[in-house]
């Protein structure tokens, strides 16, 4: 504690004459309008928020680094994967998928893991999950899936009707289904739960030569889970449980770290492997594509203030640096929009122009003006292209690699409809406890459930993936497997 010197000012920088008693006529007022003081205050306290995100609307961020650890130059040409030893700095925020900005922490949901590198080359967004799969594989459910999630629109409950209804008509939901029921859905903390990019995304190396690739970040500190019950207690106790932890952590030096690994397909194998490498609900085996070490993520900062950093930070699945594309995954696709259109809308067109947003590469675009544009704006320098005035010029040598397009333009299905054997390979990979719990959590999640229909036709997504699966729920709910079609 220490007495300031600073003069207590408005937004205009003049001097404020008394803060606590607003001008009034007479002592017992009314208030005058001429408190401009008082009309500031209160105006810009309506304005203090900006829309919470539709979905990952609570989340904790952390600054840190990223160090190489093995040089894959041969892959991919991205200088920030260049070299062993290279240190790039980069900020993460960790968030749960459904709940408003104050929900609990410790509820059982997906966790996002959105992490921004700032690269020599522009910003690198790395925009995923604690999970390496998806609901859904195709963006235009999207919509419909959060509605599912979110609150229903007369009486503002969460409603499990709705949730397995969808999810038992999206049959492609079944593999995330299964690992958000299992002991991984409420991590012990954010340090304990590993990341993934969770699509397949387009690695090309200075040779123009592109794989196939997929990202994995393995916590270092080791998986650990909440007992649901510790996790239900804490929700009302500590809502804000995870975001405590990781904050303390940093904090006190015990600075968490992931081991980043990426799993690479050779570009022909795209179309032999048995699963469509596009399909965001799908893995690839790591007995096929083993798992290469690529770097280590460290978190050894807080943020100095939330509503700057964590909350205003705005991260995009489209923000790439030469060496790093998108791949055709449908739900992907669709991200490349709308991450990058919310944060028009939440934050403002210029919202990489935000401290935490800013990219350390010099920006040279001739994008001009816009709401809050807070930097000079390009002052007088040219502000089109081409242009005859030496304005910024274009690089050739890294424009997206071409790449080949089949087919004809239609609205067209996956054709590949296995939704069964990746979830039921999770639950032959559980042990006898981890089964059971998923089995009560499920049981748990689906009792309130009021149509019987919507309940039979889960179990039978179960069956399928593992018979003793289907029949272990079936029996938790007091219903029957369903007749196979
Ligand atoms: P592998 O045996 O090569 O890999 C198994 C994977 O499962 C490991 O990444 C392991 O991660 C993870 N895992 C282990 N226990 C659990 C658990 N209780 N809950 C969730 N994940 C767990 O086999 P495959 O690559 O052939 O995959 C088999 C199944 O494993 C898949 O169908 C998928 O459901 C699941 N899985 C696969 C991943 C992949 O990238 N291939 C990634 C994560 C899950 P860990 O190091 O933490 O033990």
């Amino acid at each position: 504690m220490s007495q300031s010197n600073n003069k207590l000012t408005t937004s205009w920088g003049a001097p404020v004459g008394d803060n606590q008693n607003s001008m009034t006529a007479g002592s017992r007022g009314p208030t005058l309008l001429q408190d401009v003081h008082l009309l500031e205050k209160l105006a810009h306290f309506n304005r203090e928020r900006v829309p919470e995100r539709v979905v990952h609307a609570k989340g904790a961020g952390a600054h840190g680094y990223f160090e190489v650890t093995q040089d894959l130059s041969q892959y991919t040409k991205a200088a920030f994967l260049s070299e062993v030893g290279k240190r790039t700095p980069m900020f993460i925020r960790f968030s749960t998928v459904a709940g408003e900005l104050g929900s609990a922490d410790t509820v059982r949901d997906p966790r996002g893991f959105a992490v921004k590198f700032y690269t020599e080359e522009g910003n690198y967004d790395l925009v995923g999950n604690n999970t390496p799969v998806f609901f859904i594989r195709d963006a235009i459910k999207f919509p419909d899936f959060i509605h599912t999630q979110k609150r229903h629109p007369q009486t503002h409950l969460k409603n499990p009707n709705a949730v397995w209804d969808f999810w038992s008509l999206s049959p492609e939901s079944l593999h995330q289904v299964t690992i958000l029921m299992s002991d991984r859905g409420i991590p012990a903390t954010l340090r304990h739960m590993h990341g993934f990019g969770s699509h397949t995304f387009k690695w090309v190396n200075a040779e123009g030569k592109a794989v196939w690739v997929k990202y994995h970040f393995k916590t270092e500190q080791g998986v650990r889970n909440l007992d649901v019950n510790l996790a239900a207690q804490l929700a009302g106790e500590n809502p804000d449980y995870h975001t405590e932890d990781l904050f303390n952590a940093i904090d006190k030096g015990d600075f968490p770290a992931w081991k980043l690994c990426v799993q690479i397909m050779p570009e022909e194998d795209a179309d032999t492997y048995r699963f469509d490498p596009f399909d965001v609900t799908k893995v690839w085996s790591q007995k096929d594509y083993p798992l290469i070490e690529v770097g280590r993520m460290v978190l050894d900062r807080n943020p100095e203030n939330y509503f700057a950093e964590v909350e205003q930070a705005t991260f995009s699945p489209g923000s790439f640096v030469p060496g790093i594309e998108a791949s055709p995954d449908k739900m992907l696709q669709g991200r490349l929009f709308a991450y990058a259109d919310a944060h028009r809308y939440r934050v403002g067109a210029n919202h990489n122009q935000l401290p935490i947003n800013r990219p350390v590469a010099e920006v040279n675009n001739n994008q001009r003006d816009g709401a809050m544009n807070s930097t000079s704006n390009g002052g007088g320098s040219v502000y089109y292209e081409p242009n005859s005035f030496g304005g910024a010029t274009e690089s050739p040598q890294h424009k997206p690699a071409p790449f080949k397009v089949s087919g004809q333009a239609d609205s067209v299905a996956y054709d590949h409809n296995d939704h069964y054997t990746q979830a039921g390979d999770l639950y032959r990979l559980l042990s006898e406890e981890e089964r059971a719990r998923l089995v009560q959590n499920i049981v748990g999640a689906m009792t309130p459930v009021e149509y019987d229909e919507i309940k039979i036709r889960q179990i039978g997504h179960f069956y399928k993936a593992d018979p003793e699966f289907g029949q272990r729920v079936a029996a938790g709910l007091g219903l029957p497997v369903p007749a196979a079609e």
